[in-house]
């Protein structure tokens, strides 16, 4: 059962849909700055740092060059709002001293290698995310699917 956490501040869920500590990664979807079409799935393992970005269709991301790419960055910010930096660097195993500003802040402080992962297994555990609010959803609109277009969600 998915363990619904309440936000520690609003997050931009149209960026980042999907953010979970799960699996021994901090891992989720974040969807593509130009093409409404197309998300990514982004993650970073717990102790090696070792991360991570595809297409939900598996096609590396052309973002990462030897450095974590612009969704891990997206990613991180989310999850440190979702989770807040305690929790995010606890689960991270890394150290953050008297805190961090931000993703950007965080990856700086990991020395993982970029590291083949299935893109599958994440993007599988976002739709049965998004059909668990569906289910225990009510007349009240989730935010969640307001990432999707089409689905009456006001803006
Ligand atoms: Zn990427």
């Amino acid at each position: 059962m998915l363990a619904v956490v309440p936000p520690a501040r609003p997050r931009k869920l149209a960026k980042v849909p999907f953010v979970e500590l799960a699996d021994g990664r901090l891992q989720g979807v974040v969807s593509s700055g130009s093409d409404i079409e197309r998300v990514y799935v982004s993650s970073i393992s717990a102790g090696t740092h070792a991360y991570q970005c595809s297409t939900n269709n598996n096609r590396p991301c052309g973002g990462l060059r030897g450095a974590p790419c612009k969704h891990l960055q997206a990613l991180t910010d989310e999850a440190l709002l979702q989770y807040g930096a305690v929790r995010v660097a606890r689960y991270l195993r890394v150290d953050i001293g008297d805190g961090v500003a931000g993703g950007a802040d965080l990856l700086a402080r990991l020395d993982g290698q970029p590291e083949p992962a299935s893109a599958a297994m994440v993007f599988s555990r976002f739709l049965r995310h998004l059909s668990y609010l569906e289910l225990a959803g009510s007349t009240i609109a989730l935010p969640e699917l307001q990432w999707f277009p089409g689905t009456g969600a006001t803006r």
